[in-house]
């Protein structure tokens, strides 16, 4: 099949040539038996890292007290991961301390998941120790073990388990779930980076609704900022596969709460901007769009402020396909198109630069988006000249 798939077949046949055990592990195996697309494979060894840095020739050392070696060598880049356990988990979070080990079986039992906990052979063979094929085809969420142990020893896991849940639609075992419920509030341990990364693999998930219901019955929800009980039912319908949409959503559920959600889940800057724009948007859109509001913002922020307000039954008195329609049919789509710029703005009046040109330009853009002006430069300087300057 794919190119990638080649590529992992081929590092691991090289590793087995060398008298050592390679498989592929985790991720790749489950989307694989999924059937669905796999975006990367990895690949787990009896081999110590020395042993696999001296196999091949192009490697770097991305991880290598974890056991994990970049193969450059088949030209996509695997990752290579010696056998290992986790023994000492100190504070509810994954240890520092690995052990190597030769055992596959032993380094499948420290994953978190029977879906994650499968692996497959040079000959195509499934090893499936913990019955994850089953779960994966019954839709069931459910720790390798003990789920209480392996939620002790890293408490990620229980947030690990509502994204799968979210992501691909499953449920949560029984038992994996008392377990989340019992021991919920060891999720303060983690860090918050760690938890925002687990919700944007969630927002992207086929049935977000169903995370969202896990979390509040789970408890988790309590420890983590947002409102997830009051508004849980606005979820059922969301989809999407741009994780800030998943923040603009949640932020527009609790507008109060706004700079706490950026704080706690501690957004990157370009989510804190995504989030504001959605915010202006459809703050805009409860009045009515003008052309500067579709000129200025990407078609990802229109229709997510236009999916909210149409969640929040607001009445909307245009279809969601306009959108596009409108902002493609805009007289320019960018500055750039402007047929002028700061610079005429200056040789027109004599003025230096300045504030003043961003008004002036922001004024054409209007006149010429709303068609009173055409966008060449005489009849702009006339404009300019004329009508702008002397309404001031
Ligand atoms: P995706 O990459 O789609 O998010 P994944 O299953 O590949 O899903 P990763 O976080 O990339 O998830 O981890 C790769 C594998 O490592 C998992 O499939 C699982 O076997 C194991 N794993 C990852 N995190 C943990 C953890 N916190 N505890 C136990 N095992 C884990
Ligand atoms: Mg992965």
């Amino acid at each position: 099949n794919s190119e990638e798939w080649q590529v992992a077949h081929r590092v691991v046949n090289r590793i087995e040539e060398a008298g050592f055990e390679a498989v592929i592990v985790g991720g790749a195996v489950r989307d694989y038996l999924l059937g669905k697309e796999v975006n990367d494979i990895d690949v787990a060894t009896s081999a110590l890292p020395t042993e696999v840095k001296r196999i091949f020739s192009a490697t770097v050392d991305v991880g290598i007290e974890h056991g994990t070696i970049l193969v450059l060598d088949e030209g996509l880049p695997i990752e290579v991961t010696t056998y290992r356990t986790e023994s000492t988990y100190i504070d509810y979070r994954r240890p520092e301390q690995v052990t190597f080990v030769r055992n596959l079986e032993k380094d499948l039992q420290r994953r978190d998941f029977t879906i994650n906990a499968m692996a497959i052979t040079k000959d195509g063979d499934i090893v499936d120790s913990f019955n994850g094929k089953d779960d994966l085809k019954n839709g069931v969420i459910r720790s390798v073990g003990d789920a209480s142990v392996r939620f002790r020893e890293d408490a990620l896991r229980m947030l690990r388990a509502i994204r799968f849940s979210a992501q691909l639609g499953f449920t949560i075992d029984e038992s994996t779930l008392k377990a989340i419920k019992q021991d919920s509030d060891l999720i303060e341990f983690i860090a918050r980076e760690r938890i925002a990364m687990e919700f944007s693999k969630m927002w992207k998930g086929q049935n977000v609704y169903q995370g969202i219901l896990a979390l509040i019955e789970s408890q988790l929800a309590t420890y983590l900022v947002g409102n997830f009980q009051e508004n849980k039912n606005h979820w059922e319908q969301f989809r999407t596969d741009k994780s800030e949409v998943g923040w603009a959503y949640l932020c527009l559920l609790n507008r109060d709460e706004i700079q706490d959600i950026f704080d706690f889940y501690r957004l990157s800057n370009r989510e804190k901007t995504f989030v504001r724009k959605v915010l202006n948007a459809y703050n805009a859109l409860l009045k009515e769009w003008n052309v500067m509001d579709y000129f200025s913002n990407d078609l990802i922020v229109l229709e997510t402020a236009y999916d909210f307000a149409i969640w929040q039954n607001k009445d909307i008195p245009f279809e969601k396909t306009t959108i596009k329609e409108t902002k493609d049919h805009l007289t320019i789509q960018s500055v750039d198109e402007l047929a002028i710029n700061g610079n005429h703005l200056m040789k027109w009046t004599d003025k230096k630069r300045g504030p003043w040109i961003k008004v002036a330009l922001d004024a054409a853009i209007v006149a010429v988006l709303n068609g009173y002006v055409k966008n060449d430069e005489l009849t702009l300087k006339e404009w300019f000249m004329n009508d702008f300057i002397n309404e001031r």
